[in-house]
């Protein structure tokens, strides 16, 4: 069977296709947008977005703006934020700030939300979206490859999360959203390492939400499945997957985009989900109930990719 590559023909019947959010497959900005939620639903908020200048991220910070929100995108590559930043007040009409972070050095988050807070004087918002991945065997991981990813993405998540409360949630409330995964849930071969580190993420949302809720900070997560267009999905072998029919497996036999993360995302970090705190939103089609896990299989897609950090 001939599989056509365009996201509205991964969508299966065309009836269905027609519902889903507009999406590019690169790191640019949308050329049309139709709201699904009030576009002032944001309105003069400031959302800090960790890895805010690519992929699921960069989506993120676009659909907030196009909500009336001002944006922080921060990671290492200044240049690539800075590139981002422009096309992302060009296409929504607000400001975006890009800083430089590593979110495994405290020191470099501190300095960015303090320049944040001089900038803007608040911050209503905290995406952390940052990660490391590449598939590897348990067997060929090295120690330091486990203790990167798991420095990115779980202490990376602590230490952002807890400069933004110290700093202005503690006083003011907020809303945290984690980007997480949903590779933990049944063990996804070729993962230990974004497994554990996503599943301590899980544990975190819980545990910050329970201490910080009195202060009035809410604390969620949404967890994608296989999103088009990013380089997770590029890295983690989603195109070839694609060609071979392997989301077929999936309910909704499709990978998502990154629009329909930026809407999860938007609607657990907007007041439309108010009394939600400490919960998990999984965004995957129902893939984690059907895809593949098959340790020989997968190997094959991991064999073509680079499985070192
Ligand atoms: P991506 O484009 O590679 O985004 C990762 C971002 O993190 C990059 O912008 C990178 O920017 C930043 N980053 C990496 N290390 C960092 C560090 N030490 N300090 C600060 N920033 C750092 O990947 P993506 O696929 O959109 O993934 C975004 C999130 O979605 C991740 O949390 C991922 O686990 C999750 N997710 C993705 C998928 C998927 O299919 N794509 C599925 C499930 C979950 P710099 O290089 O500039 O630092």
């Amino acid at each position: 069977m001939k599989i056509k590559l365009s996201i509205n023909s991964m969508a299966g019947p065309k009836r269905k296709a027609e519902l889903l959010p507009e999406d590019i497959g690169t790191d640019d900005c949308l050329t049309s947008y139709t709201h699904i939620y009030s576009p002032d639903l944001l309105k003069d908020q400031v959302a800090f977005v960790t890895g805010g200048g690519s992929g699921i991220g960069l989506r993120i910070a676009e659909i907030f703006m196009r909500h009336g929100c001002d944006t922080v995108i921060a990671s290492r590559n200044l240049d690539k934020l800075k590139e981002a930043a422009k096309k992302l007040s060009a296409a929504s009409g607000r400001r975006c700030l890009p800083l430089c972070i590593d979110v495994r050095q405290p020191e470099s988050i501190s300095a960015a939300v303090d320049e944040t807070l001089k900038e803007f004087g608040r911050i209503d918002i905290l995406i952390n979206n940052a990660a490391g991945n590449f598939l590897c065997p348990a067997s060929a991981l090295s120690f330091n490859a486990f203790k990167t990813v798991i420095e990115i993405d779980t202490m990376g998540t602590f230490n952002t999360s807890k400069v933004v409360y110290d700093k202005w949630f503690k006083d003011h409330g907020g809303n945290i959203v984690n980007i997480s995964a949903t590779l933990p849930y049944r063990g996804q071969a070729l993962q230990v390492h974004a497994g554990s580190a996503k599943a301590a993420n899980d544990a975190m949302t819980k545990h910050l939400a329970v201490e910080w809720g009195p202060n009035g900070v809410r604390v969620n997560a949404v967890a994608p499945g296989p999103i088009s267009g990013t380089e997770g999905y590029r890295r983690l072998g989603g195109t070839k997957a694609e060609a071979v029919g392997t989301f077929q497996s999936i309910p909704l036999q499709r990978a998502g985009n990154k629009t329909e993360m930026a809407h999860c995302t938007l609607f657990l970090a907007s007041r439309a989900s108010s009394y939600m705190t400490g919960a998990i939103l999984v965004s995957d089609g129902g893939a984690w109930l059907t895809s593949p896990n098959d340790v020989s299989t997968l190997l094959g897609i991991a064999s073509s990719k680079s499985a070192k950090l």
